[in-house]
């Protein structure tokens, strides 16, 4: 049987994430879509207020289509989006963010940490048209909650991808049921001892977090981690008798958790 203990991840990996020609959605939860392109994918939550846009791809005006093309899709408003929550200063998640800000007019969400680290440090330093391009609103750090109508997000503070990376935890549903989803921010792990180091405290963290929350659904930001892309094309087709291929068990999270871990002990083997 062909089983994976690490994700691949090359050159390609890197360049796709800008490759704008290619983008599919579909609705994991009854609250929940989620939106990729052939690296990286953004979430929209949907509360009884609006929707919750979490990360925002790549700064390209196909990217911002994408979304919007896909909350339609699915029947939902994009008129009622209020809020775009990011996990980290990286371009590949700080992504599209301008246009819902200029159209939508969204509350922007990231730590302080990592708002300066986006400005000081850009991803691509040679390349002006993907660095800081737009403000946030309401800077958030570890212990806090974002609400909306009838959901809340719980933030956590995950440094070691980046110096203010967050990630979080939020409930999600299906079919009446409620389950507890969480979202690591910072997928790779850094390239410094210290910096791995501090990677591996934060998901200790984070798991524990997770555990005492319950968390049953394991959620990411790259699909190079989680079989992203074949998971949302199963779950387009998904047969009404077939389960959720999000809902993995506490132990399946932390199971999934392995994958960041074996990351970090490889980097850290090499330094
Ligand atoms: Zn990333």
């Amino acid at each position: 049987m062909n089983r994976l203990n690490k994700p691949v991840i090359t050159m390609e990996t890197i360049k796709e994430m800008e490759d704008m020609s290619f983008f599919i959605h579909a609705k994991i939860f009854d609250d929940l879509l989620i939106v990729a392109q052939k690296q990286t994918n953004c979430f929209i939550l949907k509360t009884s207020e609006g929707l919750i846009v979490i990360d925002a791809i790549w700064p390209a005006k196909e990217a911002f289509g994408a979304i919007i093309d896909a909350i339609k899709d699915v029947g939902w408003n994009p008129e009622t989006i209020k809020k775009l929550v990011l996990t980290h200063g990286y371009v590949d998640h700080t992504g599209c963010g301008k246009w819902f800000v200029e159209k939508y007019h969204v509350n922007t969400y990231l730590s302080e940490i990592d708002d300066n680290f986006w400005r000081e440090h850009p991803t691509k330093p040679d390349r002006p048209e993907t660095w800081k391009d737009y403000n946030i609103d309401v800077y958030i750090r570890d212990g806090d909650t974002i609400t909306l109508g009838d959901k809340t997000i719980y933030v956590y503070d995950t440094p070691g991808h980046t110096p203010g990376g967050l990630s979080y935890i939020f409930p999600v549903k299906e079919g009446g049921e409620i389950h507890m989803a969480a979202l690591w921010g910072g997928t790779t792990p850094p390239w410094t001892k210290d910096e791995v180091k501090q990677y591996i405290k934060s998901l200790d963290y984070f798991i524990d977090e997770a555990m005492s929350k319950k968390v049953d659904v394991a959620l990411s930001n790259h699909i190079a981690v989680d079989n992203g892309l074949e998971r949302i094309m199963y779950s387009k087709a998904r047969m009404d008798y077939m389960p959720n291929i999000y809902i993995i068990g506490q132990d399946g999270f932390n199971n999934f958790c392995q994958v960041f871990r074996t990351l970090s002990y490889e980097i850290l083997e090499r330094l």
